[in-house]
């Protein structure tokens, strides 16, 4: 059984999206991209944007059935719980994209300005192609035109937490998401 709340530093989470669910969503993302890239002539790469979607790109990669690479970078705009609007890159690409598929792996995309950037410094270093795939999308607040090619599950426009995501580095190990919850008292 799921915990109902958790207390990450100051405030309070309450359960909201179960594993189960969130798996069933990977599943179906997982059999697009098999599709999609079972007769790719060349590897693409998978880009895991850490920290955040560590736990979406193993759960994801273990069910793609084609060759692929996997690179990842890490990028950070949020500051506690909310997006502060620059982008800042902490650690740069693994490896090389020149001349390659990538499809970036994100555990959210909310404003897209993340996605926006990202999609910039791939093409600037030559890749050919960029795809995205993200676990969730809050599309009440993503108004970019960068189209999302997968997306796992949409949600409202609320702080969450769990599955790789994080208030203020803690929250990540949980494998359910929970969402801020405000009313709940924090001892
Ligand atoms: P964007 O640039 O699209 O506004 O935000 C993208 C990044 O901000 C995501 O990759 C994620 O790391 C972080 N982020 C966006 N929404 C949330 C959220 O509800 N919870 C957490 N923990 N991080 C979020
Ligand atoms: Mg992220």
């Amino acid at each position: 059984m799921s915990t109902k709340h958790i207390v990450l530093h100051d405030k309070a989470f309450r359960l909201m999206i179960e594993n189960s669910r969130l798996e069933e969503a990977i599943d179906s993302v997982a059999a697009q991209l098999n599709r999609d890239f079972a007769d790719a002539p060349t590897p693409p790469v998978l880009l895991c944007v850490l920290t955040g979607s560590i736990m979406f790109t193993s759960e994801l990669m273990k069910r793609l059935d084609f060759n692929l690479e996997v690179l990842s970078m890490k990028l950070s705009s949020y500051q506690g719980t909310s997006s502060t609007g620059e982008i800042k890159e902490v650690m740069g690409l693994t490896g090389s994209v020149e001349g390659k598929t990538v499809i970036i792996i994100e555990d959210i995309v909310d404003t897209g300005n993340t996605i926006v950037e990202l999609v910039d410094i791939l093409k600037e270093r030559g890749a050919a192609d960029v795809k995205v795939c993200t676990m969730l999308l809050k599309p009440e607040v993503y108004h970019k035109s960068i189209k999302m090619d997968y997306v796992g599950m949409e949600i409202p426009p609320a702080f969450i937490v769990g599955f790789g995501l994080d208030y203020n580095e803690l929250g990540r190990n949980y494998p359910d998401i929970y969402v801020l919850d405000p009313d709940y008292p924090v001892k």
